[in-house]
């Protein structure tokens, strides 16, 4: 068995390596497709206020406590702040907001979800804000510095509210600026990558700075179909010819080849499924080993294609520029 977690920079927590995305699992089964995820044996549950389902989700953590199936320090929790609370008077609030919608004392792991500040919308108004106001054509920004954010979200951690914090869908830049000023380098960053995203030189830095490294997405297009052109016309990965030989080879699915494709690399991954099947086999990635020929294989499809851009959602915003 190969090891299934890594453990992060200051405080030596064991994030695990795989974990259950909450994006789009709607609320209607959410509370029991947490609890099943518990149940099955996940242990980090990650969510965000932009999810819509922190109650829910919430729900399902406190179920499986309450039923004895865990214990809360047993259970590694992450959310993230969204875009319209980076103001250093709004981090506070939103953070209270996630752990009074999801019921918990503490958080494990909170992370900043963009590097892009939005101008705030009033949670009376609207909860959680969106990427742009009811009618508006364009993202209306908000002048909240980075640093001030970051500060905000240290003093979560001298609060003992927040374990460990960190950040999303930053670059090389973002996070060297964050550096010049950070008391608590950020624990771990989330960003896209499976086989036709991999980010080699991202990946490999930000490992070496001690920052760990999880990927959302790992099935590449698979949950972009309905949102962008991008995601409806490239070709599956689950299904891509290369991903399949390799998956019989090791009498493994597709997901589980390109799961353990990432954990290999020492990149944490957090997969959304609400079938139960699947919720099994995407966490039966550890007692077997992709040999380097099946590895390089896969690299092979590299085509730097990105699902998750701002751009693509007809924003004029080319974050990842
Ligand atoms: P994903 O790559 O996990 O793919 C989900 C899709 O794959 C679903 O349609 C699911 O039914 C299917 N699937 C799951 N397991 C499968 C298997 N074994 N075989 C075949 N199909 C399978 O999707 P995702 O939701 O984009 O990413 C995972 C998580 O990453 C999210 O739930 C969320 O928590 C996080 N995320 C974070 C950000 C960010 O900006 N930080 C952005 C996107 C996602």
């Amino acid at each position: 068995m190969s090891k299934t977690y890594i453990e992060l920079n200051r405080t030596g927590d064991k994030m695990p390596l795989v974990g259950y995305g909450c994006w789009k699992v709607d609320n209607k089964d959410c509370e029991e497709t947490i609890y099943n995820a518990i149940k099955t044996g996940y242990r980090l549950i990650d969510g965000a206020a932009v999810y819509e389902n922190e109650v829910e989700v919430g729900r399902g953590i406190n179920k499986a406590i309450k039923e004895g199936i865990v214990k809360r320090e047993d259970l590694f929790i992450v959310t993230k702040l969204w875009n319209t609370y980076h103001h250093k008077s709004h981090v506070r609030p939103a953070f209270d907001r996630s752990l009074k919608d999801m019921g918990l004392d503490y958080i494990d792991l909170y992370l900043i979800h963009f590097p892009v500040p939005i101008k705030y919308v009033d949670p009376a108004v609207k909860y959680p804000g969106g990427w742009i106001e009811e009618g508006a054509k364009d993202i209306a920004y908000e002048r909240s510095p980075i640093h001030e954010t970051w500060a905000e979200m240290e003093k979560l951690v001298d609060d003992k509210v927040a374990r460990n914090i960190g950040v999303s869908n930053f670059n090389v830049m973002a996070l060297l600026d964050l550096f010049t000023y950070c008391r608590y380098k950020p624990a771990t960053l989330q960003v896209e990558l499976h086989p036709y995203l991999q980010q080699k030189r991202l990946v490999e830095w930000v490992q070496k700075q001690g920052i760990a490294v999880t990927a959302y997405s790992s099935f590449g297009p698979a949950s972009y179909v309905s949102l962008n052109e991008e995601g409806k016309t490239a070709k599956p990965l689950l299904t891509h010819e290369v991903v399949q030989q390799v998956a019989s080879k090791y009498g493994k699915s597709a997901g589980q080849v390109l799961l353990r494709w990432s954990v290999q690399r020492n990149v944490a991954v957090i997969p959304k499924s609400m079938n139960v099947d699947r919720l099994k086999s995407n966490l039966d990635i550890f007692d077997w080993t992709l040999e380097q020929q099946d590895v390089d294989a896969i690299n092979q499809l590299e085509m730097g294609a990105r699902f998750n851009d701002t751009v693509t959602y007809g924003f004029d915003l080319p974050l990842f520029d």
